[in-house]
């Protein structure tokens, strides 16, 4: 079927907007961005740009007169503006995915309430809630992270009991907060899955990150080690979660795996994921390919991968190591055209395909 949409907008303006755009270019659609800060990543590769404030209800008035559908590429945009574009033009996900992802006591309740286990969970809206949940779980130890505005570890911190609570709290710079059991995980897993209009989904294989700093550094895919077993059971909890909410575009979920083989849900993410950027080189459709597609109206496409891949993400000064990459056999360089480098940002990545692999499965 061909699309009646002709440009898409995106709210945010960072690599995973920029890659989206690129998606977008090659299925033959226009891209909008809309984002606060001028020359971000997106912006450098699209003609059509709004520089504005989130909150700038005018100029979100004038980008959805532009544009034939809006999505968003970060989960930090305030909900009132998405329900503010939806009053003129469909925005994929819809703002009910945002609102149980944008805070992490809804989005536990939500996980729970489809049986999906989530480390063991209270709120927390001062100090004492703190020494009170610990001596009601009988535990030394906990992590508090705030329910909004976290991520790569920011907004979380470890607590114990020798810690003074008052202190922790004030660390945190919240009003509400939520108290999670630390799991004693043997590793991280992700599912992304793409879901269309119609209710089709498909979701790309369970993959392994690792981390460095809290920050993303590498993604095995497949997840080595991971038995067939549970490798179903997390996409089976990927397409739960796509149903529930009737998902357009892409979602991510976020998973530990614990020493004796079960899955803890940790996160959803409404939105393409750092841990999904191997499909652009391992798959004929990638992550981003198959978010364009979905919100435009298109079918769902394969995510079946031809390889296996590995992303190492290129973080701040990692970026001047960049020639190992460019003369490795089968390594695919993607840089997000950001000028300055700083400690902690994503300045690129590089997907190494290992080939030939013969047991690929979605
Ligand atoms: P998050 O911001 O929830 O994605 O957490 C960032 C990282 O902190 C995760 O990738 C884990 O490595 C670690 N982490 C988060 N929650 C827990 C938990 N309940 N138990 C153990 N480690 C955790």
């Amino acid at each position: 079927m061909f699309s009646k949409i002709k440009k898409i907008g995106i709210l945010g303006g960072g690599q995973l907007g920029r890659m989206s755009a690129l998606s977008a270019a090659h299925l033959g659609f226009k891209i909008h961005i809309l984002c606060p800060e001028k020359d971000c990543p997106a912006s450098l590769v699209t003609p059509y740009f709004t520089c504005a404030d989130y909150e700038d209800f005018k100029a979100l008035e004038e980008f959805a007169g532009n544009v034939d559908v809006i999505t968003y590429e970060f989960e930090n945009i305030p909900l009132k503006t998405i329900e503010f574009l939806e009053k003129f033009k469909p925005v994929y996900p819809k703002s009910n995915l945002l609102e149980i992802s944008q805070n992490r006591l809804n989005e536990k309740d939500f996980l729970n309430s489809l049986n999906i286990l989530t480390a063991p969970w209270a709120p927390c809206r001062k100090p004492d809630d703190i020494d009170d949940i610990l001596t009601k779980w009988d535990t030394q130890e906990c992590i508090i992270k705030t329910t909004r505005f976290g991520y790569d570890g920011k907004g979380q911190l470890k607590h114990d009991v020798n810690s003074k609570s008052q202190e922790s709290w004030n660390d945190l710079n919240t009003d509400e907060a939520v108290i999670e059991g630390i799991i004693d995980f043997d590793f991280e897993i992700s599912v992304v899955i793409a879901r269309d209009v119609r209710g089709q989904s498909a979701a790309y294989p369970a993959v392994k990150n690792e981390h460095k700093n809290h920050i993303l550094s590498k993604t095995i895919a497949p997840a080595p080690n991971l038995s067939p077993e549970i490798a179903k059971q997390a996409s089976d909890m990927a397409h739960k979660i796509a149903d529930a909410v009737d998902l357009v575009g892409i979602l991510a979920l976020e998973l530990f795996v614990t020493k004796d083989g079960g899955l803890i849900a940790n996160e959803i993410a409404p939105r393409t994921h750092n841990s999904g950027h191997w499909t652009m080189d391992a798959c004929a459709v990638s992550q981003f390919d198959n978010h364009i597609r979905c919100v435009a109206g298109l079918s769902v496409g394969a995510t079946t991968p031809h390889s296996a891949a590995e992303m190492i993400n290129l973080i701040g000064d990692d970026v001047n190591g960049l020639d190992q990459y460019l003369t490795m056999d089968h390594a695919h360089v993607h840089l997000y055209g950001k000028e300055d480098v700083k400690p902690g940002r994503k300045m690129g990545h590089v997907n190494i395909l290992k080939m030939p692999h013969k047991e690929l499965s979605a």
